[in-house]
């Protein structure tokens, strides 16, 4: 195992730079082969990340522009994307103004901020900042605003690249190893189509009427399935034991789906058979649980009181997660892993990486005990991208990692939705 020390400016503030070094260090390219932490004495460091001049062989200096890491955030700093192409292969990082440089790597130095760069994307700064009356109608930064949609990043899991340039400078001939797994996981939101208000049944039926390609046999299929009282849980067949279920229960919001008591019986039969199946199960907080703390405990109480085991494993409902608020009541109620992080309505990487990364807690500005594992494909969200594209249920995403046999990828299916699909065809 190599060990690299980082000397930083006295500007720097060290639990972000720790934190930075931290998700470096999880990272499966780093894992069992290099480790970063920083450290104050300059004679013994292996990268500089200050002002300071270069004075040892071993030594990298990297062009620091610290904005994010300084002890207080700039939110006017506009950040702006500065693409390098090194080794045939194009690098993405972020950048103000005067750190543009063609090259990267000239006489040990580097003209690009690589902590900041990282530091913007895993502890969602953009997110964080931007304001709250400009949101979409679920409460999100709308995301063709996102820094990785506006540049047309998120095809590519370019913060993988970064790592791996990274890890290069100090171990240049490195090979990360190749493991490709798919995490399915399911968003169970309601059971049946009677669980829906009859407002929203009609919605359905109208928009299958204009959107289906064949709305009478679709129309037909819907009446079918709402009238059908048994609930099937054959989806459970295509499901593999790295997987896991989120399960809804509770929640007021127009968007939430208010459970009946035959809603509950559901929900109990699907808890036995993952059991039986050896399924995991998660939490689905309501969309009104991304400020309450109360909210979140009252869910997690009632489902765990079902699944009779704790929950640490949690998206939210609608990806309705506020990074501010809702990262640190997660943490206060043991949720170890949130899958929270990632499109409604593109298919990608909105990280940059499919692999697991610590959030940042902004209330009390240091690293959070929550790990985000990044969502990369939706069914619903990719209906929505269809809906652009002539082949309508292409996963290119996925298709493009699996040959490279490189990436985690979590996707997730609303089982509801399948037949809601087959409703529309
Ligand atoms: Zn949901």
């Amino acid at each position: 195992m190599k060990e690299i020390l980082i000397y930083y400016d006295k500007e720097i503030e060290q639990t972000k730079l720790d934190y930075v070094l931290t998700n470096i260090n999880i990272h499966p390219f780093c894992k069992d082969t290099i480790h970063f932490s920083s450290a104050n004495k300059i004679e013994i460091a292996d990268l500089l990340y200050s002002k300071d001049a270069i004075n040892q062989e071993h030594q990298f200096k990297m062009f620091a522009l610290k904005k994010l890491l300084l002890k207080e955030i700039d939110t006017s700093a506009i950040f702006e994307l500065h693409q390098v192409l090194d080794g045939g292969k194009m690098l993405n990082f972020v950048s103000v103004n005067e750190s543009k440089k063609d090259t990267l790597l000239i006489d040990k130095i580097i003209y690009a901020d690589l902590f900041e760069t990282l530091f913007f994307h895993w502890s969602r700064y953009e997110e964080v900042v931007f304001p709250k009356h400009q949101r979409n109608e679920w409460d999100l930064m709308p995301e063709e605003d996102l820094f990785v949609v506006k540049h047309d990043l998120y095809h590519q899991p370019f913060l993988d690249d970064l790592i791996l340039w990274f890890v290069r400078l100090f171990i240049p001939d490195h090979q990360p190893k190749h493991i490709f797994e798919i995490i399915p996981t399911f968003d169970i939101d309601y059971l049946h189509f009677d669980e829906l208000s009859v407002v929203e049944n009609i919605r359905i039926f109208l928009s299958i009427l204009v959107k289906g390609n064949r709305p009478l046999k679709g129309g037909l299929e819907f009446f079918k399935a709402l009238f059908n009282n048994k609930i099937d849980l054959s989806f459970l067949d295509h499901f593999s034991s790295n997987g896991i279920i989120y399960i809804l229960c509770g929640g007021k919001h127009k968007f939430d789906f208010p459970k009946s008591k035959k809603s509950y019986e559901r929900i109990v039969s699907l808890i036995n058979e993952c059991h039986l199946r050896g399924i995991e199960i998660g939490i689905h907080p309501s969309f009104e649980t991304a400020y309450s703390f109360e909210k979140v405990k009252t869910e997690i109480e009632l489902l765990s009181e079902m699944t009779k085991s704790k929950l640490t494993k949690s998206r939210q409902h609608f990806l309705h997660i506020d990074y501010k608020d809702t990262i640190p009541l997660l943490e206060r109620l043991g949720i170890e892993i949130d899958s929270s992080t990632g499109f409604n309505l593109h298919v990608g990487f909105k990280v940059g990486t499919s692999y697991a990364f610590y959030y940042w807690n902004w209330e009390a500005n240091r690293i959070s005990s929550v790990l985000g594992k990044p969502l990369v494909w939706m069914d619903s969200a990719q209906w929505y991208e269809s809906k652009k594209q002539i082949n309508r249920y292409k996963i290119d995403t996925i298709k493009y990692y699996q040959e490279q046999q490189l990436g985690e990828i979590c996707i997730n299916n609303h089982p509801i939705f399948q037949s809601k699909l087959a409703c529309y065809e």
